[in-house]
């Protein structure tokens, strides 16, 4: 799973410009589509400001991207 801490997003886009799931939006703050996360970390990876942080769960995440999103590879 992705969070985001909206304290530390100064809404830049970068991470939405990157994610290949299409699972980050801008709309006044930023916001994660759980069902399209495909929890690749690359989001995480390119945010200047550390705002975006993934969950250890890999368990519950991959259920939510086999069930979510139909992507399996
Ligand atoms: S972890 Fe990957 S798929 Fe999920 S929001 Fe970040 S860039 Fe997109
Ligand atoms: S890259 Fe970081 S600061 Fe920029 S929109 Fe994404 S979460 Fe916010």
């Amino acid at each position: 799973m992705t969070f985001v801490d909206t304290d530390k997003c100064d809404g830049c886009g970068t991470c939405v410009s990157v994610c290949p799931g299409n699972a980050l939006l801008i709309n006044n703050r930023l916001t994660v589509s759980p069902e399209k996360c495909v929890s690749c970390g690359v989001c995480a990876k390119v945010c200047p400001f550390g705002a975006i942080v993934l969950t250890e769960n890999a368990g519950l995440t991959e259920a939510n991207r086999l069930s979510g999103s139909g992507l399996q590879d």
